[in-house]
């Protein structure tokens, strides 16, 4: 009498999911998200496929957009979110992100833009948290 149910976890995008090559020693190419929450506290929250885990600010995102237009001209943006968003239009926040391919993830801002292409090992590379910054130095 019991009803088979299947329950489709849809949490998260497949596509971002499913990369199961363990770390490299010394030479992180698999290196994948698992997730990546886009209004996490403080920004985007990405989990790696290494266990690693930081939130990128949506300012940090911005800045760092790796299309060429911002590479000629870099963006613009407010840094320092408001502790009251009255003009919470000048605040940069990500509104919405689309994977490219297995290898990258497309982010869209509330500024209109669009156009950056964050490859995996780019964003990896720019993770914000101290322990990786301290390698960066
Ligand atoms: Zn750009
Ligand atoms: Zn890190």
């Amino acid at each position: 009498m019991t009803e088979a149910i299947s329950v489709q976890d849809s949490a998260f995008p497949r596509q971002l999911v499913g990369i199961f090559s363990v770390f490299n020693s010394g030479c992180p190419v698999n290196i994948a998200p698992t997730s990546i929450k886009l209004s996490a506290p403080g920004g985007v929250l990405v989990r790696w496929n290494d266990g690693h885990e930081a939130t990128y600010s949506y300012a940090y995102l911005r800045e760092r957009c790796p299309c060429a237009t911002c590479r000629d001209t870099p963006p613009v943006v407010k840094t320092t979110p408001d502790p009251f968003p009255i003009h919470g239009k000048d605040v940069i926040k990500v509104t919405g992100a689309a994977p490219v391919g297995h290898y990258a993830i497309q982010f869209n801002f509330n500024d209109g833009h669009a156009t950056g292409i964050y490859s995996y090992a780019y964003l990896r590379e720019i993770c914000p948290c101290a322990g990786c910054r301290r390698q960066a130095d």
